[in-house]
């Protein structure tokens, strides 16, 4: 049972290990396995992760289409995917497949398994017109959320698991994020939603950006270039630096001042990925006993918390979105994405129809 589904269909591919090697290229409608189920594609977010595939500067194994950021519909069932049906409005988690036996699995920490294969990197993703997921991964989205804002709930669950499960803000703490970009703003919003008081930085290139990060809620922002970080913190704290960090830039020397910016046994979390080896001054985490995490995965209950948080409406995740592009324009899109022209860039695939 499902609506019928075309034969070929348009998706982003990277065919070839190495550098770049990325194409819009015309592709056979994958079939569902038994246990996954064909999803019509609406959205797709474009994240950092796509564009260190391109550099080859992340673990990536094609031919593979990419992406792993979308919200789309349910066209067709496999033999044993019986919990949804198609016309099912659904988001879904990354994990395409996962070993189930090892010390991580068996604590559901599917995203850390070794023998995870991730979607969009080391199985099909979903930049393309149809995408099969693994059916214990969907969730379903309420038919009042819009299917561009759904499109978010992939980074949105990251930032659910810094905010809430590896940094434990909460109302009172006063958390500094480095880095406006989509990632950043999310966690702002993420983090005010808390009860944070969140103090924003960038430098002038992110000007509009920490405009936009005011409207999200946070409480100040501050541009690194024209202040002084360490000064406007000392007044907001009392002189005691933040509660928390969360590092989004993934810049050596906003993790600096991050770390300087941080209050004794604060909570540092590194959400920004550096794609390279970065230093840190290690003297200081110990002068401050500060607890430096590391962020990259999602749980199922920050992907449970997340999806009650998009349904609830609660966020103003649309004003993220900045710019749209047909999977064609697959390379003004990406350069979007890389030189943070705006805000988050999506592809429009079957768009909300
Ligand atoms: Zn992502
Ligand atoms: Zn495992």
């Amino acid at each position: 049972m499902g609506i019928k589904a075309e034969v070929m269909m348009k998706a982003l591919m990277k065919y070839e290990k190495g550098k770049h090697n990325f194409a819009c290229r015309e592709l056979p409608v994958p079939e569902p396995g038994k246990d996954d189920v064909l999803v019509k594609v609406a959205y797709g977010g474009i994240c950092g992760t796509d564009i260190h595939i391109y550099h080859d500067t992340y673990p990536n194994e094609p031919p593979m289409v990419i992406g792993h950021e979308f919200s789309g519909t349910v066209v067709k069932l496999g033999e044993n995917a019986g919990r949804f049906k198609a016309g099912d409005r659904v988001v879904a988690e990354t994990n395409q497949y996962y070993c189930g036996v090892c010390e991580l699995c068996k604590a559901g920490r599917f995203c850390l398994c070794n023998q995870r294969l991730a979607l969009g990197q080391k199985t099909d993703g979903v930049f393309a017109e149809y995408a099969v997921i693994k059916e214990s991964n969907l969730h379903v989205i309420g038919d009042h959320v819009s299917m561009k804002e759904a499109a978010l709930a992939e980074p949105l669950s990251c930032v659910v698991h810094g905010v809430m499960e590896r940094s434990n803000i909460e109302a009172g703490d006063i958390v500094l994020v480095t880095g406006p970009g989509p990632i950043g703003l999310l966690a702002v919003m993420t983090a005010a939603m808390q009860g944070a008081k969140v103090i924003v930085s960038g430098t002038s290139a992110d000007a509009d950006r920490l405009k936009l990060a005011e409207e999200l809620g946070a409480f100040r922002t501050v541009n690194v270039m024209q202040e002084d970080l360490q000064a406007i913190v000392a007044e907001e704290t009392g002189g005691k630096g933040v509660d928390v960090v969360l590092e989004c830039s993934g810049v050596g020397a906003a993790i600096s001042s991050g770390i300087d910016a941080l209050k004794k046994l604060g909570i540092f979390t590194q959400i920004g990925l550096t794609g390279k080896s970065s230093q840190i001054e290690t003297d200081k985490l110990c002068f401050k006993e500060i607890d430096y995490k590391g962020c990259l995965s999602k749980t199922n209950w920050s992907w449970n918390r997340t999806i009650r948080i998009i349904n609830s409406g609660s966020l103003p995740l649309g004003k993220l979105i900045s710019h749209e592009f047909s999977l064609d324009q697959w390379e003004e899109a990406m350069k979007h994405a890389e030189e943070n022209i705006g805000n988050k860039v999506f592809f429009r695939i079957g768009g909300d129809a």
